[in-house]
């Protein structure tokens, strides 16, 4: 081999390593019996990852030296960057992440939130990633103003849960699928995640405490009403009618509100739980009162509830939220209709809490080439 092409070879990166974090618990046993090692293995591995929380394969002191040595041969130890926490007096804390390939995510920890989601009010809830951008291009959205890069593995979405427990020194009890990406575009690695966030060998999170939030991919969710899973379901509708649907969410085009309800239908059935409507209130676009009347409807043919969400403002995009007395007149008349809903008192407005804007935002920063800052 002649030197020169060695050193294109040396470029081709290898395989990945499957990274620990995305294994579970009888995965990680059946790697082992293969190493004809002790089945209880697998148990100290777990525990030194989610109860001591350690940061290598190294630092497991009582498993044998080859055997550290071996799983770090076969498995990556990865562990989130964190670029940027931003606070606000709220103390809703938001965290910038980067990724080993350089590409940033970020995760939202909101410490006292509201019940929104049939939860007690004292929950500590995290807002997670699943995909690096998203294809989905909501006119609304920061996360899809960039268009989309990747999926997120199960052990980076996990990994949030991780590092923001770490960095700020508190026990999540409550996990909302909101941040950036569309979950169910990532079928396979979020229900992965979501199985290691319940598992009682995990990060033992109540099933009943993580909630899946779609744009609408109506084929996902019946497949998801499929898996044995009891995690929460929030759809975000954000329009009553096709009209105004296809107006700020493309994916309505591919499929429409009646297959969309369809598909609610089928879960609701299968699931005998709650699904839950998210309805961003944009002035002019979809705060009329004829749009809650419609809402109504919906809400009530699937029993789900609604949570309100005035409009967080994205630079570079021209929409904005409803005077307050109109959040409220919409409020209410969904209340008029019994329907059971809530308007979110936006936490974090100060910080761009809403998913995919710190990102944009520093991801522009650093490619603003030096001297034009
Ligand atoms: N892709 C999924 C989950 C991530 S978005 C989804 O769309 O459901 C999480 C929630 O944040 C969605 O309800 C989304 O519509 C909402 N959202 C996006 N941009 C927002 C903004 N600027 N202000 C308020 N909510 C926003
Ligand atoms: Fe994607 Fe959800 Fe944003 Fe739409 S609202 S662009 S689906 S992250």
């Amino acid at each position: 081999m002649t030197s020169r092409w060695r050193g294109v070879i040396s470029l081709v990166k290898p395989p990945g390593k499957p990274s620990i974090h995305s294994r579970y618990l009888d995965e990680i046993a059946g790697y082992l019996a293969t190493q004809n090692q002790k089945p209880y293995r697998a148990k100290q591995i777990v525990d030194w990852i989610y109860e001591k929380r350690v940061t290598s394969f190294k630092a497991m002191s009582d498993l044998p030296q080859d055997l550290r040595m071996r799983l770090a041969e076969e498995f990556a130890f990865d562990n989130l960057e964190t670029v940027r926490v931003l606070g606000s007096a709220d103390t809703t804390r938001k965290f910038l992440f980067r990724l080993g390939d350089g590409n940033l995510i970020e995760s939202v920890l909101i410490p006292a939130s509201p019940a929104l989601y049939g939860e007690r009010s004292d929950r500590r809830t995290i807002c997670v990633s699943t995909q690096v951008g998203c294809a989905y291009g909501c006119k609304f959205c920061a996360s899809g103003l960039d268009g989309f890069s990747r999926n997120l593995n199960a052990s980076e979405i996990v990994q949030q849960l991780l590092a923001v427990e770490k960095a700020s020194g508190e026990r999540i009890d409550n996990v909302v699928f909101m941040g950036m990406g569309e979950p169910l575009a990532n079928f396979e690695n979020v229900v992965r995640a979501i199985r290691i966030i319940n598992a009682p060998w995990g990060l033992e999170v109540g099933a009943r405490h993580i909630t899946v939030s779609t744009s609408g991919l109506a084929p996902q969710i019946r497949k998801l009403a499929d898996e044995p899973l009891q995690s929460r379901l929030a759809i975000s509708l954000h329009g009553a009618t096709d009209e105004v649907r296809d107006k700020i969410m493309p994916v309505n085009r591919k499929y429409n509100l009646n297959t969309l309800l369809s598909a609610c239908d089928y879960y609701a059935s299968r699931k005998k739980q709650r699904i839950y409507f998210e309805y961003i209130l944009i002035a002019g676009v979809n705060d009329h009162e004829e749009q809650a009347h419609l809402l109504a409807g919906h809400a009530r043919r699937l029993g789900a509830r609604v949570n309100l969400i005035p409009y967080n403002k994205v630079e570079g995009l021209d929409w904005s939220r409803p005077s307050r007395e109109k959040q409220e007149r919409f409020l209410t008349i969904l209340r008029g209709h019994s329907i059971v809903a809530t308007l979110r008192r936006e936490k974090g407005h100060d910080i761009d809490a809403a998913c995919g804007q710190l990102r944009l935002q520093t991801k522009r920063r650093e490619e603003t080439p030096a001297g034009k800052i």
